[in-house]
């Protein structure tokens, strides 16, 4: 049996011949980078970023994705820290709207999926309102590429049949504000983006809403990077874990009796920590 190489099974004249979507000037590109790890660009993403003039970047877009670009591109900057006000959000609209009438490239790049709590939704209203043509080119999100990196599936048929995605910057009080008795009640896993700053209150309400303290919780940090550290505990303890442990953002926290497969899964996973 012959081996396959790199060079016949990766890229070449077959993957040349698809038709890739030309980048036409005055265009916003509303793409997801993936959470870290350059392999996980989807091949849209790959082609964006060889005809972009011009990329409007976040702060979790890493740099080995920013180098893929081609060189003359302009590389600017709007990164967001979380809680700040959406004033800031309204300036990077308006910035892609005023980029697009200079008849440029714009690739608007976005950790994760671009539509998965990443402002993207609001963006692409503000360019439909303007009457800008824009294409949305979506990403791998970090709640399941981080789970999967850290050897835990998102479902099982013997574990769970959902998850919940949710937001701990959620707004409090406003009428998209978090019930979180009723999310106990549906006895999903819980997958938490933006949860750190919050977790303390969050970990409170779900004890509240009778979940046992005993449930085991991952925290991922930094998924899919070189630097990814995962910290497996229970409700209970998670808190004092994280701050025993220095966890910060960004990370992915999941909440479920699914992150148990984990240790089944680890000895024989390779991983980013197990490769050479
Ligand atoms: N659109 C992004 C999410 C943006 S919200 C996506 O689909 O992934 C920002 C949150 O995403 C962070 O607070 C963190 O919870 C999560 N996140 C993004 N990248 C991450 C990474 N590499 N590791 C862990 N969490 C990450």
């Amino acid at each position: 049996m012959t081996q396959a190489t790199s060079e016949t099974t990766f890229g070449g004249a077959a993957l040349a011949a698809l038709c890739w979507p030309r980048f036409h000037p005055g265009e916003v590109w509303l793409a997801g980078a993936g959470p870290g790890d350059p392999g996980l660009l989807t091949l849209h993403v790959v082609n964006a970023l060889s005809q972009a003039d011009i990329i409007v970047y976040d702060a979790l877009v890493h740099d080995a994705v920013l180098r893929l670009a081609r060189p003359e591109v302009v590389l600017e900057f709007a990164g967001k820290r979380g809680g700040r006000p959406s004033a800031i959000q309204r300036d990077i609209t308006e910035r892609l709207i005023e980029l697009a009438r200079q008849r440029r490239r714009v690739l608007r790049l976005k950790g994760g999926d671009p539509f998965v709590f990443g402002r993207g939704g609001e963006e692409a209203l503000g360019l439909a309102t303007a009457g800008i043509s824009f294409r949305v080119l979506p990403g791998v999100t970090a709640g399941l590429a981080g789970l999967a990196y850290a050897s835990i599936p998102a479902t099982t048929r013997d574990t769970n049949h959902g998850v919940i995605l949710v937001t701990g910057q959620y707004a409090a009080g406003n009428q998209h504000s978090l019930d979180w008795g009723a999310l106990v009640r549906t006895q999903l896993p819980i997958i938490l983006y933006m949860g750190m700053r919050r977790l303390p209150e969050i970990a409170g309400s779900l004890l509240a809403n009778g979940v046992s303290p005993e449930l085991s919780v991952a925290v991922i940090c930094n998924a899919t990077t070189p630097q990814q550290c995962v910290l497996v505990t229970t409700l209970a303890r998670v808190v004092r874990d994280t701050a025993a442990q220095g966890l910060g953002s960004p990370s992915i926290i999941a909440i479920g009796e699914m992150v148990k497969l984990r240790a089944a899964l680890v000895p024989f996973a390779i991983t980013l920590a197990t490769e050479p």
